[in-house]
């Protein structure tokens, strides 16, 4: 392996194929605004193509029927192939997305990790996927059998592009389904290449189809495809809702990851280095295009100013850059429409009476390279859309508080509930504070750190599910009752 390089056909039933109407995408560097290569915007016809094969695959091929252990190969061979090649998929990753190579190629070693972690839940399916039932009634028997749920559509966006297609095709793979991906627009050149990964280990063809192409004419038809029993998608607020409006009229099965808020609280009995590191590394890291990003800093009010001015001469220093450039820690945003957003929400934030402390503007020495300066806002008002809608930028907005209560009721005053974080000396606190706060992830003493044994999900509308860990699996199989009358006795209803 090792010959990551920039593609541009579908893969459809084991097949390099041009999309049926010949359209492309152009892919954009946002490091400098110039277009590098193309991708084939995939329509209806490449969808329907692609959900044929994914569902003769499931029907009538070898995939679903395979033992776990078998599947477990692949998925092994998959994930050796991804490490063998780290280096020009993270190199790729950088040139779709902007993102620093070092945060590319721990992205790399992360999905790795992930296809290596679901082949070990797949050998361990044969031991999990039947169990008896105890029942209070001799005559029958009953025995609970788990199986994969057939033809997924998996929907993805543009922050961590491989790393969000592993946590779909790891587990879902695992579990005997056939899947057709479709990456984001923005950022399709690493999910062709695993594509071309699972080509190279012999993964059955139809197994794995990824189409590239828009949300609206590639997304939207895999969606209403009526031969798709379940879509994993992972995106903004907005498209999961249209997700779930197309999957009701079929009842397909859906899992949704979606935005956030996340609050993170820091209190006065903090060491103030630790805590500006882990702010930091909450809302810079990926330019802030995290959804899990803390973005709302909560700060005990005896620290409040010793740790806004550390935080805002560390947020001054950070180097900005091409990701490609060594030691850049901040590159940037992944498209010109992301760039437009997050300004857009800074000048509104301004209009609505924050103040803007770091940052606040283009880095205008790096146009037409999409670079944004970390930013911090205070006095933000807490009705304003800075504080309660997702930036998805490097955009931190801090405010002070005095009492414990009065810090989670902020920080669970929101729509969302993907993540929040607490510091403090205080292990009482910090467990009781976790208790309290709505969210599906919660860290204590740090921000961000993602662990594929771990469930990953939103309470509220942040989404439906959970992802990674033994969770992720459970996505993709369907439970069944095997129950068995024994009894030599006859039933005696209708025949007396
Ligand atoms: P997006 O919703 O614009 O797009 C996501 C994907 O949906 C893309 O592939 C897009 O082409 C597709 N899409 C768009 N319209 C569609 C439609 N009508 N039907 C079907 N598919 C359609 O999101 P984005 O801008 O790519 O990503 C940013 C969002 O993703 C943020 O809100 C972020 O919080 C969220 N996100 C969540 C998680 C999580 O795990 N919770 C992880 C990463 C990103």
């Amino acid at each position: 392996m090792g010959n990551a390089r920039m593609r541009n056909a579908l893969f459809i039933d084991g097949h390099w194929v041009p999309p049926a109407r010949g359209k492309t995408l152009p892919v954009i560097d946002p490091a400098t605004a110039n277009t590098i290569h193309s991708v084939p915007a995939g329509t209806t016809e490449d969808i329907d193509w692609a959900v044929d094969a994914a569902r003769a695959a499931f029907d009538g091929g070898p995939w679903p029927r395979m033992t776990g252990a078998e599947r477990g190969k692949y998925l092994r061979a998959i994930s050796d192939a991804v490490l063998a090649s780290k280096h020009e998929l993270a190199r790729l990753e950088v040139l779709d997305n902007g993102k620093p190579l070092p945060e590319a190629e721990w992205d790399i070693a992360d999905a790795a990790g992930c296809f290596e972690f679901y082949a070990e839940l797949a050998e361990d399916l044969a031991g999990t996927s039947s169990e008896q039932i105890g029942l209070p009634d001799a005559r029958f028997s009953t025995r609970v059998v788990r199986e994969p749920v057939g033809v997924v559509g998996a929907i993805i966006p543009w922050n961590y592009p491989l790393l969000m297609a592993a946590w779909k095709i790891a587990p879902a793979l695992a579990a005997g389904c056939t899947v057709v991906l479709k990456p984001s627009e923005l950022t399709s050149l690493t999910a062709l290449e695993l594509a071309a990964i699972a080509d190279d280990v012999g993964l059955p063809p139809g197994v794995l189809n990824v189409v590239t192409g828009l949300g609206a004419e590639a997304g939207q038809p895999l969606c209403e495809h009526p031969h798709v029993d379940k879509l994993a998608f992972t995106g903004s607020l907005a498209t999961g809702s249209k997700i779930l409006l197309a999957a009701a009229r079929d009842i397909k099965r859906v899992s949704l990851e979606l935005g956030g808020k996340s609050p993170f609280l820091v209190f006065d009995d903090v060491d103030v280095e630790k805590a500006v590191e882990w702010i930091l590394f909450g809302i810079f890291w990926n330019q802030g295009q995290v959804c899990s990003a803390t973005s709302r800093v909560l700060i005990h009010e005896g620290i409040y100013d010793r740790l806004l001015s550390r935080l805002i001469d560390a947020t001054n220093r950070i180097k900005i850059g091409s990701g490609l450039a060594a030691g850049t820690m901040l590159g940037p945003l992944v498209s010109a429409s992301q760039l437009e957003k997050v300004l857009g929400a800074i000048r509104k934030a301004r209009a609505d009476g924050a103040t803007v402390v770091a940052g606040g503007d283009r880095v205008e020495e790096l146009a037409p390279g999409y670079f944004v300066r970390p930013t911090i806002l205070v006095d933000v008002p807490v009705a304003s859309d800075a504080w309660r809608e997702e930036i998805f930028g490097p955009v931190v907005c801090v405010r002070s508080f005095k009492e414990e209560a009065e810090a989670v009721r902020l920080a669970n005053d929101s729509r969302y509930g993907l993540a929040a974080a607490v510091m403090s000396a205080d292990l009482e606190r910090t467990e009781r504070v976790a208790a309290a706060l709505r969210a599906g992830v919660v860290w204590i003493n740090c921000s961000q750190p993602t662990f594929v044994q771990a469930p990953w999900g939103g309470f509220k509308q942040s989404g439906i599910g959970r992802e990674l860990g033994r969770w992720g699996l459970e996505n993709y199989l369907e439970v069944k009752q095997i129950t068995r009358h024994s009894s030599e006795q006859p039933w005696g209803w209708y025949l007396k």
